[in-house]
């Protein structure tokens, strides 16, 4: 890939560069109906954690304040305590996306350390969600949302919208009514020609609307914070860190979209150059001085 001045890029294309999901694995030790990250024919490989090093150091050079960590299922990576700690270490806020299956109370004092916010992912009442994640794991998710949420970490529930969901919405809603989850989001999955989720789980506009309207009167009668996103809505301005390095403009781009360019491919020079564009009072000299630090593990 030819290499571009990916900072420019980010801007012409208005991405922010402060808050960044990042999929650390396409690894996953579920296989859902709907999934966009592709992780049932994954041949990626994760990145070696060397690497992920040198990607944390260009990001916090980059200016970047808040990774939101994805997968596949992160807590798979064996190193990802490593990989929280290091991004913690680099004073940048970690939130993780998790299907909440594999939270053990080693985990659970990790995020306690590293990680300000969780998002579980549960997609309707115990059969449904089962049905849907093709696996019986509602229990084991619902359990692991009361262990942290007892551990006082921040949790959000993300709730995939379905048609086979769309019914029991109110009673997923009185599952958390009276536990402390600060949001559960509802989320409008994007169309891809080749997921199994357009052939039966999509719903049309017209229930759509309805359900909105539902979820609107849910949220109000009993006091709860529910919103709904088109996928993963506010990640739309933030890109995506793949797997590989390669930046996709937002999470609900897939492996077949055109990469904006690569992590790898923000160099000393193009560095310096965005940062005085943006930063007309600083000097070259201080931006070199603010790089010294990281020097020996992000230019290579
Ligand atoms: S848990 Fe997430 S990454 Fe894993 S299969 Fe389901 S949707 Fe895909």
């Amino acid at each position: 890939m030819q290499k571009m001045n990916l900072l420019k890029r980010l801007k012409d294309l208005k991405l922010e560069r402060e808050k960044v999901c990042w999929r650390i694995t396409r690894k996953c030790n579920l296989s859902c109906r709907f999934c966009l990250a592709g992780s049932r024919n994954a041949t990626y490989k994760d990145m070696p954690l060397i690497k992920v090093i040198q990607v944390l150091n260009k990001l916090r050079l980059i200016g970047t304040k808040s990774i939101s960590f994805t997968g596949g299922e992160p807590l798979l990576r064996e190193d990802f305590d490593v990989i929280l700690k290091e991004s913690f270490n680099r004073n940048m806020s970690n939130t993780l996306t998790t299907n909440g299956t594999l939270i053990t109370p080693y985990w659970i004092d990790v995020i306690k350390k590293y990680v300000s916010e969780v998002k579980v992912s549960l997609d309707g009442t115990g059969e449904i969600h089962n049905k849907l994640r093709n696996s019986e794991t509602f229990d084991i998710t619902f359990e692991a949302i009361h262990r942290l949420l007892e551990n006082d970490v921040c949790v959000e529930i993300n709730h995939v919208l379905t048609s086979y969901g769309i019914d029991c919405i109110e009673d997923f809603c009185k599952l958390f009514r009276n536990l402390a989850v600060s949001k559960i989001n509802f989320i409008v999955p994007i169309k891809r020609e080749n997921l199994a989720y357009n052939m039966d789980l999509s719903i049309s506009k017209r229930q759509l609307k309805d359900v909105k309207s539902n979820i609107s009167n849910i949220g109000k009668r009993y006091d709860m914070d529910l919103v709904i996103r088109k996928y993963f809505g506010d990640f739309y301005k933030r890109p995506l860190l793949e797997t590989d390095g390669t930046i996709l403009k937002c999470m609900s781009s897939s492996e077949d979209d055109t990469p904006i360019g690569s992590i790898f491919d923000v160099g000393k020079r193009q560095f310096i150059s965005s940062i005085l564009v943006e930063d007309p009072v600083k000097t070259e000299a201080v931006v070199k001085k603010e790089m010294m630090g990281y020097a020996h593990t992000v230019w290579i």
